[in-house]
């Protein structure tokens, strides 16, 4: 069984790049701790797998960060994605979510994307307002109001249960894109010499990739070579080296008593129970334990 990664991929003479994702263990790892109802679990696993399948599309190392805010019972999801494979993600939801996708669960609302590369740089953000019923349109969306590339994104996110063992979460992606100038047979700037058979590779892609079952997308016995073959075989695919994706959060002791060293005296008071302070982190939701002088207890 081939888990947690990415493969990079590119159809016919390059002018159709994409990504596939699958999880395992770390989508589980990521949605497992939240105990969120099925239904967000899916929309908060998509975003998942969206933020790895993008931001392993990013050129430098960085850090890719998915924020979807709305009015409905799904106020807030965050997921983001390091360089390094370091995949988490967060929902804030305020009861209901007996919906499911995108629009039904968050209502009117926006997605920003940020790419942070680090302390010393600019942070570049892209939001588009929440358009369409799923994640994926809404993805769609995106790529065309902001950078104007045709995009094809298909996702899913499911639990899959063995004979005597809990059900776990699996997710699956694929995100494929027209991008004729960067034809694996071209110099840059050379005159693109066959748009219309570009075009039609493009049209094609496009079509199966749509064409794409979410049990394909999950199944553990399908790798994701065989999937992508089985889609783009008849014009030719080449796939690239596996990134490896897992869960990981980047919180630790030190940057929370960062934060309550900002508070006074009579705040920290305030947040105390029995003597202690109890700080959940929002993504792992590890539980961190400090004093009433904000110092970290013993745990
Ligand atoms: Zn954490």
């Amino acid at each position: 069984m081939r888990d947690d990664l990415i493969i990079p991929f590119q159809v016919g003479d390059g002018s159709v790049r994409g990504r596939i994702v699958r999880l395992g263990a770390a989508i589980d790892a990521v949605l497992r701790p939240h105990g969120f109802s099925d239904a967000v679990s899916e929309l908060l696993g998509e975003a998942a797998a969206l933020t790895a399948l993008m931001g392993a599309g990013l050129k430098f190392d960085g850090k890719l960060i998915f924020q979807a805010q709305g009015e409905g019972d799904v106020r807030l999801l965050v997921a983001d994605y390091c360089s390094d494979g370091a995949l988490r993600a967060t929902a804030s939801v305020r009861g209901g979510e007996n919906a499911r996708g995108l629009a039904a669960l968050m209502g009117k609302g926006h997605i920003a994307l940020t790419i942070d590369q680090g302390p010393d740089m600019d942070r570049y953000q892209g939001v588009t307002p929440i358009e369409g019923e799923t994640l994926e349109q809404a993805a769609i969306g995106y790529f065309d109001q902001s950078e104007q590339i045709p995009t094809a994104v298909r996702l899913a996110v499911g639990k899959i249960t063995r004979r005597g063992e809990e059900a776990v979460w699996r997710a699956g992606g694929v995100i494929a894109q027209f991008m004729p100038a960067e034809g694996g047979t071209r110099a840059r700037g050379e005159a693109v010499s066959a748009p219309q058979q570009d075009r039609e590779t493009w049209d094609r892609a496009a079509a199966f990739l749509n064409s794409t079952q979410a049990d394909e997308l999950l199944d553990p016995a399908l790798s994701p070579e065989e999937l992508l073959y089985r889609l783009y075989h008849e014009d030719g695919v080449r796939v690239f080296e596996a990134r490896p994706v897992r869960a990981a959060c980047g919180c630790n002791a030190s940057k929370i008593a960062a934060v309550l060293a900002r508070y006074s005296e009579e705040e920290l008071a305030d947040l105390a129970v029995d003597g202690a302070i109890s700080v959940d982190c929002e993504f792992c939701r590890r539980t961190y334990l400090f004093d009433t002088q904000g110092r970290e207890a013993a745990q």
